[in-house]
């Protein structure tokens, strides 16, 4: 099934460009003060080598601010500066050097405000985030509106207030708490423009119940064509929030990971302890399975013999679990007989050599 974009406008936030048919780039947030400028650093590191294409981190003050200046000689991947309430801080941001500013209608409306942080982006020649919360959302004197409704007249207001400023370089987000509304304002907001979407829920929860939401609101936005950069927001690690992402792109055959991992859920059939061993070979295959290096290994672990040989012949590399032992399979065929023990990390060897063969590389773990 191809799926068939909508038609956005194509924005560059420091060296990735989104919209038009570029890939869906993938978003996360740090969490940690940003004038730590040590452990923003860190986590950021950790966020690209999971995956993560462009980071935004909260500017609550002007340390915050004047922190990015050094983030940025310490990291590769577009910053965006996260800005409510006091537009000085988007200036301060844009002068240390933000890759686009993320302002939020809710809490910066002013015109006069608005007009000097567009002076400074343009200066700058950076893109902003629209970027409206249900959460946040200003009254606009119907109360008998919808959420849906209230975040793209909001927003439409926003874009015509600086769309007159002849400032263009705008992307756009509507996040409601709920995969409904969330759904549907985007399906709006897709209509009423082309600015490049980026999708999100917000305040989704915990990290089980926050995958279901993001994975069915951006998943149905997605199959639409809909949407050209993500966050799957969780109440957790950030690096979980993009191999969230990623598997949500994988599903729609978006994304092709180096190493993609299908496993069987195991049934009263099973005589082995699978879900350890796929777990212990997720945990070492972590930060490496997403970094694209050219060649993609499908590797198949399986619990028994009703289906297992099956898909680990169909694999590159994979493990058909019997009483005690699994049989390791190597592009259809039988390689040898391996203990359940030593199962992930003859797997993981086995990954390690055939990417060293094509020139890529996993890390030693
Ligand atoms: S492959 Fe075997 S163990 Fe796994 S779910 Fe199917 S029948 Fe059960």
């Amino acid at each position: 099934m191809e799926i068939k974009r909508r038609k956005s406008k194509i924005i560059k936030i420091g060296k990735v460009s989104i919209g038009g048919l570029n890939p869906i780039a993938i978003q996360s947030m740090t969490k940690i003060k940003t004038s730590d400028v040590e452990r923003t650093v860190r986590q950021i590191k950790q966020l690209e080598s999971a995956g993560c294409q462009i980071v935004r981190l909260a500017v609550k003050d002007f340390s915050d601010a004047a922190a990015l200046k050094q983030i940025k000689t310490k990291t590769r991947i577009p910053l965006v500066a996260d800005i409510h309430f006091d537009y000085r801080l988007a200036i301060s941001a844009i002068e240390n050097g933000a890759d686009k500013i993320r302002l939020n209608p809710g809490n910066i409306d002013k015109p006069k405000q608005i007009e000097a942080v567009i002076c400074a982006l343009k200066s700058a020649g950076i893109p902003l985030r629209i970027g409206l919360n249900s959460g946040s959302l200003k009254d606009l004197g119907n109360r008998k509106s919808s959420i849906t409704d209230k975040l793209v007249a909001s927003c439409m207001n926003y874009v015509r207030k600086i769309e007159k400023l002849k400032f263009d370089k705008i992307v756009i987000s509507l996040k409601a708490n709920n995969v409904l509304d969330t759904v549907e304002a985007y399906r709006l907001m897709a209509k009423a423009c082309s600015y490049p979407l980026h999708l999100g829920v917000t305040a989704t929860g915990s990290p089980y119940n926050g995958i279901i939401k993001s994975s069915i609101a951006l998943g149905a936005l997605l199959l639409e064509g809909i949407g050209d950069t993500m966050r799957v927001s969780l109440t957790d690690n950030p690096v979980e929030e993009v191999r969230a992402a990623e598997c949500i792109l994988e599903s729609l055959g978006k994304s092709h990971p180096a190493v993609g991992v299908i496993s069987c859920p195991t049934c009263g059939r099973c005589e082995v302890d699978l879900i350890n061993v796929v777990k212990e070979l997720e945990a070492k295959l972590a930060g490496e399975k997403y970094k694209q290096t050219g060649d993609s290994l499908k590797v198949a672990v399986m619990g028994c013999v009703v289906n297992g040989p099956g898909e680990a012949k169909e694999a590159d590399l994979g493990i058909a679990f019997g009483k005690n032992h699994g049989i390791l399979f190597s592009r259809g065929k039988i390689v040898k007989k391996i203990s359940v023990k030593d199962s992930a990390r003859v797997l993981l060897e086995e990954i390690k050599a055939r990417r060293k063969k094509h020139g890529s590389t996993i890390a030693k773990k």
